[in-house]
């Protein structure tokens, strides 16, 4: 493609034709150039639309950098823990409050009740403050799901389904356990008075999917 004048042609080429296919092989490597550029501008866009998610069907819907800690996880800490919450909130009121920039808290993903659908609001290298305990944070990675602890008709199956296969995905990425003492509840974080995901969440249902069974 950055072939230079001078360099020998083709090793078969008649020497008569050898100037225009020179011309020809720059114009053709111009034409390659122009659509590589093409086609790395056009990854570019996709990303940017698609946002900096580290799971591929979560929509990046990017929490306050007031609300997180940036760092670059697992260099800085390991990750060997998933944290289990229930919003109070609804789906979009969530992902309004992790942007507000004096809510002073964050998860890394937002489960809709409805169908599934997943939000990411903090990369997974960064730390959220979800826990409310700062070793807890640094070790894991919240999941708020769409609901209120006393409404089990927000647990649905679609919520289940799609929750459990992003547990799946971040336990397989990062080599945890697939069990209650790595997948646990906000509930189980010493010192926390929150209750989420409380008692209607389904564990034994939701460890079965997470494990794929
Ligand atoms: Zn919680």
């Amino acid at each position: 493609m950055d072939r230079k004048p001078g360099n020998p042609a083709p090793s078969g080429a008649p020497a008569t034709s050898r100037r225009a296919l020179l011309r020809g092989g720059l114009a053709l490597g111009a034409v390659a150039a122009a659509g590589l550029a093409n086609s790395v501008h056009a990854d570019a866009e996709a990303k940017a639309a698609a946002g900096p998610v580290d799971y591929p069907s979560a929509v990046w819907s990017p929490a306050s950098t007031s609300n997180y800690t940036a760092s670059n996880r697992t260099t800085s800490y390991p990750i060997d823990l998933v944290v289990i919450h229930v919003t109070q909130e609804n789906y979009a009121d969530t992902i309004r409050l992790f942007q507000d920039p004096t809510h002073a808290a964050s998860a890394h993903y937002v489960v809709k009740s409805s169908n599934g659908a997943i939000a990411q609001c903090v990369r997974e290298h960064d730390i959220a403050w979800q826990a409310g305990n700062w070793g807890y944070n640094t070790r894991g990675i919240g999941i708020e799901h769409e609901g209120w602890v006393d409404q089990p008709a927000y647990f649905t199956t679609a919520m289940y389904h799609s929750s459990a296969a992003l547990t799946a995905a971040i336990c397989d990425k990062y080599g945890i356990p697939k069990d209650r003492d790595h997948i646990i509840g906000h509930v189980q974080v010493p010192g926390t008075d929150h209750t989420d995901p409380g008692p209607h969440w389904d564990w034994v249902r939701y460890i079965r999917l997470v494990n794929g069974v």
